[in-house]
């Protein structure tokens, strides 16, 4: 899906001189080497262009001079968050402005009495999270890197994270956004998508439109959430330790199939904790194929129930051992290894990020593909996943420089998202497509729903400035 007019590079010092006749010198960054980190994010192995300038805006007004200059000139904009993104959503195109929201941080307003608060969108979900934990609330959406992405990165991807068997991604927690955009509006007007009420079917869902848009369609500049009351009682946690990595995906798929809810469904396995233990030394025994971490968050009796029947079907389904625990303490350790897992295997190596997501029943076909693919390829594939939604991220661990790897790692990487297609699944159910799904998205969709997406694209970036090459 190629947008319409792909934009051209300007000349670098005409849009400098044009960016500089908005916004605050200091604003504007031409430092190559500072321009280099800001030009990629987490996904070491998408490709990333030269940008010719950044900018990091303080006030929606500074995005939308950024904007309108960037349409003036045919140049590309690529709006970047914290950069924690795993598909190279983020990364520079030749000669765009890298638009950097992460100062634009601010908590606008905190609602309790109609559950909800309004952020700009370089806020960090973590902080988000604790301030709104002050009135009594909870904002649940919890990507693994919730210390460091932006509710705008989150907006953009629709990131999920560990909670969304029970409380869903970040889509279903925006109630109303403000963008920027271009298209049938001038270039650079801020628009106001959404509302502040619970319900609302006035005209189209156009915030849904821009959730998950990868800011291909505009940048989002502030975000109104819809929040929860915090959530009561201690939860339980269960663990399993499986001998076989199939088998904790037979434990998944039936703990799905008899309607049980954890909050949390998440599956390591042993390369996963092998690499974190070395690391961060947390006292796990790595002495199983897979662990699966459950947490039950229903208070009282019916919580208790709802664990005992979480760990007798991980019993049934062939657990090693299964423990169950009420310890904060103990449960944050093992939460801590799942949400290490990612940078402790970076530092194995390059890491290729899988994000293939499958209806939950197939969760053990796709483990054993995963293997049979691995082993195929002869390729180090280590598995982390958010199993209870059957979305699984085999990532693909290559020695730096050995380029006989590499091809492999892509051969396999593909392959696993031909395998997630034909079991009824999605090429990415969390990260996005950035640059590293296009391919695969293309096999996924319907040429219909392609044809549709193209013409919503043309219509709304008519000058294909908004991250082109994207999504
Ligand atoms: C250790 C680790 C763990 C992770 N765990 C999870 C997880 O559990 N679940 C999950 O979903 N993801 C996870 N991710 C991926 C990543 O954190 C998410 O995709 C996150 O939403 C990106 O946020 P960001 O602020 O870093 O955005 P960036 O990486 O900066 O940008 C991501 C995309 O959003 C666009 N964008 C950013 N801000 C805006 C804006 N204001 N307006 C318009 N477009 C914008 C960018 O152009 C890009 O296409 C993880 C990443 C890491 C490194």
């Amino acid at each position: 899906m190629e947008p319409v007019m792909a934009a051209a590079a300007a000349d670098p010092s005409i849009l400098v001189e044009s960016l500089r006749r908005g916004l605050p010198g200091e604003r504007i960054v031409v430092d190559p080497d500072v321009l280099a980190a800001l030009s990629r994010d987490d996904a070491e192995w998408a490709p990333a262009g030269k940008a010719a300038a950044a900018v990091r805006a303080r006030s929606e007004a500074e995005v939308q001079h950024v904007v309108r200059t960037c349409a003036d000139l045919g140049t590309p904009l690529v709006p970047r968050g914290a950069g924690t993104g795993l598909s190279g959503g983020a990364n520079a195109v030749g000669g765009c402005v890298i638009l950097d929201l992460s100062q634009m941080s601010r908590l606008l307003e905190i609602d309790p009495e109609n559950l909800l608060c309004t952020v700009q969108a370089g806020a960090v979900n973590n902080d988000v999270k604790a301030a709104v934990a002050e009135y009594g609330l909870w904002y649940p959406p919890d990507p693994a890197s919730a210390p460091w992405s932006t509710i705008g990165g989150n907006v953009a991807t629709n990131a999920g994270g560990l909670c969304c068997l029970k409380y869903g991604v970040t889509r279903d927690y925006v109630l109303g956004l403000r963008a920027v955009a271009g298209g049938p509006v001038a270039y650079g007007d801020a628009v106001r998508l959404g509302r502040r009420t619970t319900k609302g079917v006035a005209g189209l869902d156009l915030v849904g439109l821009f959730v998950g848009s990868e800011g291909t369609l505009g940048v989002v500049t502030e975000v109104t959430l819809r929040l929860r009351p915090a959530p009561a009682g201690t939860p339980r946690t269960v663990v399993a330790a499986f001998a076989d990595l199939v088998a904790s995906g037979v434990a998944v798929a039936a703990i799905t199939r008899l309607g049980l809810t954890p909050a949390v469904l998440e599956l390591l396995d042993r390369a996963c904790l092998e690499a974190v233990e070395d690391w961060k030394h947390l006292g796990i025994e790595a002495d199983a194929a897979a662990l699966l971490l459950a947490r039950v968050d229903t208070p009282g009796d019916s919580g208790a129930a709802e664990a005992a029947a979480v760990a007798a079907t991980m019993t049934d389904a062939g657990a090693i051992w299964v423990e169950q625990s009420t310890d904060d303490a103990e449960a944050e350790a093992l939460f801590d290894a799942r949400r290490l897992a990612y940078p402790a295997l970076e530092r194995l190596g390059p890491v290729l990020t899988e994000d293939v997501c499958v209806p939950r029943s197939a969760v053990p076909q796709m483990l054993a593909q995963i293997n049979a693919i691995a082993a195929e390829h002869g390729v180090r594939v280590a598995t982390i996943a958010h199993a209870g939604d059957g979305n699984l991220h085999p990532l693909l661990i290559t020695p730096p420089g050995d380029d006989a790897a590499r091809q492999a790692a892509q051969a396999a990487f593909e392959q696993f998202l031909d395998a997630a297609i034909a079991l009824g699944g999605t090429v990415t159910g969390e990260h996005g497509v950035g640059i590293l799904k296009r391919d695969g998205m293309r096999r996924e969709l319907d040429p219909g729903s392609l044809a549709i997406q193209s013409a919503i694209r043309a219509a709304l970036d008519p000058r294909g400035i908004f991250n082109p090459g994207k999504g």
